[in-house]
């Protein structure tokens, strides 16, 4: 078998998003690589942002994809999306999802 083609389908705004938009295409069953990004790894101060390549075949899919996450994106800025809270039953404080105890009383989120 020959090596499969690879396709160049998104060029993103940085490493991290790369590797993000490769593991949305990884769920999506779309077998996918961040090329550009191994450079600034190696130290080397490169410019050229990372690139995501797919095979031929998953070029279409891998496309649709990224279309539809950028709508997405462009549809809900992230500044409107508030982290979820959730409110203490005993003080009624609103407490950040990260935590699992209530800043104000201690009480745990998920008494049991
Ligand atoms: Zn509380």
């Amino acid at each position: 078998m020959s090596e499969p083609e690879v396709v160049d389908v998104y060029v993103a705004a940085n490493g991290p998003q790369a590797h993000f938009l490769r593991g949305l295409l990884e769920d999506a069953g779309i077998e996918a690589q961040v090329v550009g990004d191994a450079l600034q790894a190696a130290g080397y101060n490169t410019v050229t942002p990372p690139h995501l390549w797919v095979r031929a075949e998953q070029a279409k899919a891998a496309r649709d994809l990224l279309r539809v996450w950028e709508g997405h994106v462009n549809d809900r800025p992230s500044e409107d999306r508030t982290p979820p809270t959730w409110v203490c039953p005993t003080c009624r404080a609103e407490v950040d999802a990260d935590f699992e105890l209530c800043w104000q009383c201690q009480t745990p989120r998920k008494p049991y």
